[in-house]
């Protein structure tokens, strides 16, 4: 291959996903190695009985349902100035300063990081990557979600999960195919599939990866998208500090970056999926296993002109800076296990052609959904390919919300 077409890609890649900023000094933990895989998927013990159950699989939706409708007005016990902000039915006026004059009317619906309260007022880090205050009288404020053990006998309708669809707005669209789909639009897309999912119970066929209509996996406990709104209304940019703080002050359980992938190094027989960890959190590295594993399978049914990169699978990328933080800042900042998936090559023509279609994107949240339920409630390690972290000299750009940044303005 012509080298000149793939330093291009590579740049295309660098510079639109997730990016890193100045590398703090801060030092990484020491990795703890996962022992080696010998877990198979664990498949829920069943009784016989006689009764025969036949289970009802689910269809695949032509597109992720609306979302929810803007709350009213609240501060739920426990809140006292950290945790979630929903900006409730009307819409909301930020201020820079208490008492100012408005900056913007936020859009009902939309969700910030909390960070403190002074009487009526509670300050938050809007997706613009700013702080903001707002009348306590105007959202629905939540504090952070009690933590829990994770791992065998964790109860999924406990968990608070938040999924991020990567990139969004005018300026950062991501990665892009060569008819001109683009990742901000499909990754979306996927999130709020796995965000449907998540919101019901359903049960799981952990033999064939089917997602079925039941209620052995009770609907997640607290689920939150970083970009809120439909393919036109969620379309807005978001910081990666924003999307990290807001999972950091619901005290998440499991964070998921939503992505597709460009500049390839290999063609591959199968999918190239990647998924990346955080080298400082070990069950970050458990988490990225079960991912790729549940990607692949959930993609084995599809047939493209797959590619990849020479290393694929749970991978981890370092700053060549001091103490060698995590290269991309989503996992960097997030302070619970946080990966980001790399589902497939959409700058890959054929790979963008199973992205343009629902059932891949169908198949791609049901990926998703499965690794978080076995992530969470398990102690699985996955079967998945994965190596140790890498120092990457890469440069994908701070990640950090421009100053044009604008937060979606409630319809008047
Ligand atoms: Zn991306």
């Amino acid at each position: 291959m012509h080298k000149a077409p793939f330093v291009a890609a590579l740049v295309l890649v660098l510079t639109a996903c997730s990016g890193t900023e100045a590398a703090p000094t801060t030092t990484a933990a020491e990795l703890t190695p996962l022992p080696p895989a010998t877990t198979q998927v664990t498949t829920p013990t069943t009784t016989s009985t006689t009764t025969t159950i036949v289970p009802v699989p689910l269809g695949v939706p032509a597109d992720p349902d609306p979302p929810a409708p803007a709350p009213e007005p609240k501060l739920l016990d426990g809140f006292t100035g950290r945790g979630v902000v929903t900006i409730a039915a009307g819409g909301a006026e930020l201020y820079d300063d208490i008492g100012g004059e408005p900056f913007v009317v936020a859009r009902e619906g939309l969700v910030f990081a909390a960070e403190t309260m002074q009487d009526d007022w509670i300050q938050v880090f809007t997706s613009c990557d700013a702080t903001a205050w707002v009348r306590a009288s105007r959202v629905l404020a939540q504090p952070p979600a009690a933590s829990g053990e994770i791992g065998a006998g964790f109860d999924f309708g406990n968990a608070t999960i938040v999924i991020d669809p990567g990139h969004g707005g005018p300026w950062n669209t991501g990665a892009a195919s060569p008819s001109g789909l683009v990742e901000k639009t499909i990754n979306l897309d996927i999130a709020r599939r796995v965000v449907d999912l998540l919101r019901v119970p359903h049960s799981v066929d952990w033999n064939t990866g089917e997602i079925l209509v039941g209620d052995e996996v009770p609907a997640a406990g607290w689920v939150l998208i970083t970009r809120v709104g439909d393919a036109e209304t969620g379309d807005y940019e978001a910081g990666l500090t924003f999307r990290s703080e807001l999972a950091n002050a619901a005290n998440a359980d499991a964070m998921v970056a939503i992505h597709n992938n460009a500049g390839w190094e290999v063609r591959l027989d199968h999918p190239g999926s990647d998924v990346y960890y955080q080298s400082q959190i070990v069950e970050s590295r458990r988490f990225a296993r079960i991912m790729v594993q549940e990607l692949l399978r959930s993609f084995s049914s599809f047939a493209a002109d797959w590619v990849g990169a020479n290393v694929a699978g749970a991978k981890s990328r370092l700053s060549p800076h001091e103490g060698n933080p995590q290269y991309y800042g989503i996992l960097r900042r997030s302070e619970m296990p946080t990966v980001i998936t790399e589902g497939a090559y959409i700058a890959n023509q054929s790979e963008a052609d199973l992205l343009a279609t629902a059932d891949f994107r169908q198949a791609y949240a049901t990926a998703v959904y499965r690794a978080l339920i076995r992530f969470l409630t398990t102690d699985d390690t996955g079967t998945a390919s994965d190596s140790d972290p890498e120092i990457w000299n890469g440069d994908a750009g701070s990640g950090d919300a421009r100053p044009q940044c604008v937060i979606p303005e409630q319809d008047q």
